[in-house]
């Protein structure tokens, strides 16, 4: 289409030219300006070749900036024929403006692609594969940001860090395709458990953290003791039809005035590690003030 815009405008222009007769007056700036932009419009279809856009959008931006180049190709070469009181053909003006629109559309398709992808991207940089739920790197900037948020309005924030107990041993016994849809069931346990407002994150391997915002120590520990139960009633099926059942260690923390994240997700592991030492399948606790140290809600005593 765009050889025969050329090879059409060339011909009008030949026969609308004023043959034979000499040029004088020629336009320089007009030259050195139309040269320079239809330099710029070959120079944008070489670098369309490496855009990466849908079909369609290609072909809106590749058929509009071609009308451009051979809408401005006329434009000079009008200059050498007519003179420099050469008004643009039809043909050449039609080339342009319709070059335009299409290059203008194909543009705008262009961004709101790239704006969907980029999107996607970051949505895709942020989320684990496995479970759906954020991934390390979205747990750091929403901590962060939960953080701030609390102290500034001064409101309560708890954290659970929750950890797989025996973990290794459901992927020696039973396969590692079944470790993983238990990955994928204890995440749909939590986020059935939360509220919309908590966040849920998978901290890595089978460890995870959930950042419980307004939830003080008591809403906290409902929550994260109904996680416990939820799993421990939950029965698996191994790859050789083997029933098994998976149980889950949890440290709580909440936040104090002199706290960052450091100290908040540090509390919270000393926690978990206080819940496997005492023997797994339970919650332990550590408040910012060992002063306010609750006793501990053992398996047994709870269920
Ligand atoms: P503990 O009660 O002390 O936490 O013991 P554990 O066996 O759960 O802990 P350990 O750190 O010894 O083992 C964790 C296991 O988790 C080992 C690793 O293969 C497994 N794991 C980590 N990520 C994945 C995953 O994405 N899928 C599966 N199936 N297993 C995983
Ligand atoms: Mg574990
Ligand atoms: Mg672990």
């Amino acid at each position: 289409m765009t050889c025969a815009v050329v090879v059409g405008l060339g011909v009008w222009g030949r026969f609308s030219a004023s043959a034979g007769q000499a040029v004088t007056d020629i336009d320089w700036p007009d030259v050195v300006g139309g040269g320079f932009l239809l330099a710029l419009a070959a120079c944008s279809l070489i670098a369309l070749l490496r855009l990466r856009a849908s079909r369609a959008t290609f072909w809106l931006i590749f058929s509009g900036v071609s009308l451009l180049c051979a809408g401005l190709l006329e434009d000079v070469l009008d200059e050498f024929r007519v003179g420099a009181m050469a008004y643009g053909s039809w043909p050449e003006n039609l080339a342009l403006m319709i070059g335009a629109v299409l290059t203008g559309l194909g543009l705008l398709r262009w961004s709101r692609q790239t704006h969907a992808n980029s999107s996607e991207y970051q949505e895709m940089a942020l989320t684990d594969p496995l479970t759906g739920l954020g991934n390390r790197r979205s747990m750091e900037q929403a901590l962060g940001n939960a953080l701030s948020m609390s102290l500034a309005s001064n409101s309560a924030l708890s954290l659970l860090t929750l950890d797989l107990d025996h973990f290794k041993n459901v992927n020696d016994v039973h396969g590692h395709d079944c470790g993983d849809e238990v990955l994928r069931t204890f995440a749909g346990v939590m986020q059935q458990a939360c509220r919309s407002s908590d966040l849920i994150f998978r901290s890595g391997g089978e460890e995870f953290l959930i950042v419980l915002l307004g939830a003080d120590l008591n809403h906290a520990r409902e929550r994260g003791e109904n996680i416990r139960r939820r799993l421990s009633d939950l029965y698996f099926t191994g790859a050789g039809g083997q029933k098994f059942c998976v149980t889950t260690s949890i440290g709580l923390t909440w936040l104090g005035a002199l706290d960052d994240v450091a100290s908040l997700r540090r509390r919270a592991d000393q926690a978990l590690y206080l819940a496997k030492r005492s023997g797994r399948d339970r919650i332990e606790l550590i408040g910012p003030d060992e002063a306010h140290r609750l006793p501990m809600a053992t398996a047994s005593s709870v269920s």
